[in-house]
């Protein structure tokens, strides 16, 4: 079993406890991961406190860019044990981890490293009157915040887990990570990896793994966190933010989506198949993908063609096999929850592809499932399925593509496709979102900021907005 870590111990729970860690491909039993209780969670908070204000950790960049190239080899040292935990824990087909699941994530811990030694966490102001009307010699600290709470979901469970604890670490905060319960070694193999690889002190990294979602609860209203960041539902966020309230610790939310993906009167529609398909990758259980295809009436039947026989070609089944895209969902009550929205759907709206449980003989498998002639405020419009799962939209010109992607409570991401860039940038600028993809475009990089404007969240992940999350701002007055 692998374990928690605590205070640089890598240890079972503190009662003994354990939980099963189920393949959701094969619905058996792989191992086990510690249940981590409230005391577990109190120890490791302790651990973060005092190693934060004990060690010279928040005021040493150099030493922290050194632990943080420690942790990039060290990860590479275990990609292929990392690789296997992603397909057999949270049923990642293996040819998604050779991109955006794992291996150009762990080559994102260099750009951490190197943002933690280059940060300019000193800027002096030249002196000029105040507005007391005496001059004097400003200068800005930018500090650690100190203890950061890390939670995060299970459905891109590595790549968050590293990005949370690298930016962190980077900035000079301690951490205490705590995965979702159903892809504990997500986390428990970091925590080791960064236990036996790095130089990076006893207690800076906690990881406590736990059966029980509200055992994030108890992390979150510990007095001594200074900072939450939380990747998951808008739902559990809400509550997070209203807990963290009563100590006012800051919040960084990373939240759901809706994401629309505009097709203008001139693109190339045959050319958008396979970004129609992506909308299914890892069965569809992403934050950002467009799960609303927006097409123009005037071509709207040439559309639909495009997106059914996209759908009808991706390849869906065992995650092992490097040619399918689709594998399971994460458990039973997420895929009962897809189905129940697909049957909802149906009252809604017409359905081309899919609509059922994909016949394999064991597994948490939905079919991809497409469904057209979908009004903007049907329930599958608005809501977040979580599952291989597109509803078509049809609109009626630029502005109404545009309405009917802002009518939305979310806010993450969206694509635009055009054969005019200039006229693709000006429904872009209109977007109420945090990152737009236009012709294909990837944002999705460790220098780019990602997060989402209304409920799909507050503040940012990734490059230096990202890294300021972990910041605090003092400002110091000399005389002139
Ligand atoms: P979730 O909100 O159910 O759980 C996320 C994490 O929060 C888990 O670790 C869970 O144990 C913990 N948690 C649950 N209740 C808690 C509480 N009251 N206090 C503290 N922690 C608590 O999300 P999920 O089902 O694991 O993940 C899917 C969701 O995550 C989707 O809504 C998806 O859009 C979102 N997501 C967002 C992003 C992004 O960057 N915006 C990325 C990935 C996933």
């Amino acid at each position: 079993m692998m374990g928690l870590l605590i205070d640089g111990e890598l240890r079972e729970a503190a009662d003994g406890k354990t939980y099963d860690n189920i393949n959701p491909a094969t619905e058996q039993t792989i191992g086990q991961a510690p249940d981590a209780s409230r005391s577990d969670v109190e120890a490791a908070v302790g651990a973060a406190r005092r190693a934060f204000e004990d060690l010279e950790w928040s005021r040493d960049p150099t030493f922290r860019a050194h632990c943080l190239r420690q942790l990039l080899e060290g990860l590479r040292a275990e990609q292929e044990h990392l690789r296997r935990i992603l397909i057999d824990e949270a049923g990642v087909p293996v040819a998604l981890t050779h991109s955006i699941w794992l291996d150009t994530i762990i080559d994102s811990v260099s750009y951490w490293a190197d943002l933690s030694e280059s940060y300019p966490y000193e800027t002096q102001l030249t002196a000029h009157a105040t507005l007391a009307g005496v001059s004097s010699r400003r200068m800005i600290l930018r500090e650690p915040i100190g203890v950061v709470a890390a939670i995060t979901p299970w459905n891109y469970p590595l790549p968050l887990n590293i990005f949370k604890v690298a930016a962190a670490l980077a900035a000079g905060c301690s951490v205490v990570l705590k995965p979702a319960p159903d892809t504990p070694w997500s986390g428990t193999a970091l925590g080791r990896i960064i236990a036996e690889r790095t130089d990076v002190p006893d207690g800076i990294v906690n990881v406590v793994t736990s059966a029980d979602p509200l055992i994030g609860e108890a992390l979150v209203r510990d007095r001594r966190v200074d900072m939450i960041t939380f990747t998951g539902s808008t739902e559990v966020g809400r509550r997070i933010m209203a807990s963290a309230a009563d100590n006012v610790t800051r919040v960084c939310l990373e939240l759901g989506g809706k994401s629309a993906n505009i097709v203008l009167d001139d693109a190339d529609l045959p050319a958008l198949a396979a970004g129609i398909a992506g909308v299914c990758a890892h069965a569809g259980q992403g934050c950002a993908l467009p799960t609303r295809l927006l097409l123009p009436r005037s071509r709207y039947d040439e559309g639909l063609a495009v997106a059914q026989a996209a759908f009808e070609s991706v390849s869906c089944g065992d995650p092992n096999d490097p040619d399918v895209i689709v594998g399971p969902v994460i458990n039973t009550r997420q895929r009962d929850r897809i189905l129940t929205m697909i049957e909802r759907g149906k009252q809604e709206a017409r359905i081309l592809v899919g609509g059922a449980p994909a016949s394999m003989p064991f597994g948490y498998y939905v079919e991809p499932t497409l469904f057209c002639d979908v009004e903007p405020d049907a329930v599958i419009a608005q809501e977040e399925i979580f599952g291989p799962v597109l509803a078509v939209i049809p609109y009626d010109d630029d502005d109404h593509a545009v309405e009917i992607a802002n009518n939305s409570i979310y806010g993450l991401s969206g694509a635009v496709h055009s054969a005019d860039i200039d006229r693709a940038m000006a429904v872009a600028r209109r977007l109420r979102t945090g990152t737009v993809g236009i012709n294909g475009g990837v944002w999705l990089a460790a220098d780019t900021p990602f997060g989402g404007y209304k409920q799909s969240g507050l503040g940012r992940e990734l490059g230096t907005d990202g890294f300021a999350e972990f910041l605090e701002t003092k400002s110091i007055a000399l005389p002139a």
